[in-house]
């Protein structure tokens, strides 16, 4: 062989003996063929074959496996981000004509995205209130609505949702059921375990880890949705980076860790903030006061780090200026990392059902690994601004 397509096709060496503990970066867009057989006929290999780079490579697999095996899934896909694994749902099963329900509470690119994408190309949305009974969001399932979008708890205030009983109901109304469940991660709540037919995850927050890395995922059970949503990626061309999938990877592999952490003291603190101001103002679902405990405590096999603070209006400027004056605590977007994060958030303008006392800033919360003293330095700062 010359020298020039030696540079190109090195020699094959032994693999012999050599076992890693580690998921190696498997990168490809060309998928080669033994012969033009296989080529021609390289569709036969059906959705989890390998055929083309954007369809995934072991790297990719090996997350897809994972994720399935944590939520009790057959089939998992990865997208770019957690915003882009929820469109994959809305676009694969919605048509023009129909109707998505989703709640109030919704991570609000979910609203934006009915608002603005979807009223466009005839497809319709309601906002339900988190708040209603199952029978009361029952009652909007007409025979134009073809899914029931669930965020529980919601983005920001918390509510919860009895999602096992709005499940029955709309599977009796021939209507599907998707859940955001990136709050609890799978380690907390199986959603497909109780009856949801799609449920998504930002694996950039608790399963990422770190804050460097985007990624979502859609796991679900029906090989036939499983197959229409993998055919809509492949026609809008859409995969995720080996390299960023071994990011997820190796954050999954604490994440059962740093997830304990977090909540314990995110639990602790707001126990704490809720004896000192009052038990109201704090939104955490597995506070005993919060409207949302009794589901909680029923399905939930714990909770994360994360949690808001409703703040009085009075007090929002000397609150401001603590979160400017925070030693150990960042200001920013997304959670779930090592670093802890304030988030002061204003949701009354994007909600469809207001309620008093979230008309100021919330709050939001996300503990990450530090250590708790120098946490609660920030956070009794904060407190005493109320
Ligand atoms: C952050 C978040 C998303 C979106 O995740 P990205 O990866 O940032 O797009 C979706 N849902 C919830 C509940 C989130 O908190």
């Amino acid at each position: 062989m010359q020298d020039q397509t030696i540079c190109v096709s090195p020699p094959a060496i032994s693999e012999d003996g050599y076992v890693s503990l580690t998921t190696p970066v498997h990168r490809a867009s060309t998928i080669a063929f033994p012969d033009v057989a296989s080529y021609t006929n390289r569709a036969e290999r059906g959705p989890d074959g390998y055929s083309y780079g954007l369809g995934g490579t072991p790297t990719t697999k090996q997350l897809e496996a994972t994720i399935s095996a944590l939520e009790e899934a057959n089939g998992t896909l990865l997208l770019a981000s957690g915003q882009a694994a929820i469109m994959l749902v809305f676009l694969s099963v919605l048509k023009p004509g129909d109707t998505i329900l989703i709640p109030d509470c919704a991570y609000p690119p979910v609203r934006s995205f009915c608002k603005s994408f979807l009223a466009e190309r005839g497809i319709g949305h309601r906002v339900y209130n988190p708040d209603w009974s199952a029978a009361e969001i029952g009652d909007l399932m007409d025979a134009t609505v073809k899914l029931l979008w669930v965020e529980t708890p919601g983005s920001t205030t918390m509510e919860m949702v009895d999602v096992a009983a709005l499940v029955a109901i709309a599977h009796a109304k021939g209507v599907l059921v998707g859940c955001d469940n990136t709050w609890a991660t799978p380690l907390n709540y199986k959603p497909l375990a109780h009856g949801v037919d799609f449920v998504v995850e930002a694996l950039t927050k608790y399963a990422g880890g770190h804050s460097d890395v985007l990624m979502g995922s859609v796991s679900l059970r029906d090989d036939g949705w499983y197959r229409t949503l993998r055919a809509t990626m492949g026609m809008m061309g859409l995969g995720v980076s080996p390299d960023d999938c071994v990011l997820v990877l190796r954050g999954l592999e604490t994440m059962p860790l740093r997830l304990r952490h977090a909540e314990k003291t995110a639990l602790d603190f707001a126990r704490r903030i809720a004896e000192i101001i009052s038990p109201q103002l704090v939104l955490h679902p597995a506070l005993p006061h919060s409207p949302s405990h009794a589901l909680w405590a029923r399905d939930f096999a714990g909770a994360s780090g994360v949690f808001s603070i409703a703040i009085p209006e009075k007090s929002e400027p000397a609150v401001i200026e603590q979160i400017n004056g925070a030693k150990t605590f960042s200001i920013g977007a997304s959670w779930g990392g090592t670093h802890s994060l304030l988030a002061p958030m204003s949701v009354a303008s994007d909600r469809s059902f207001p309620k008093p006392e979230h008309g100021g800033t919330i709050l939001r919360i996300s503990i990450g690994l530090e250590d708790p003293v120098d946490l609660w330095a920030d956070i009794g700062a904060i407190i005493k601004a109320i």
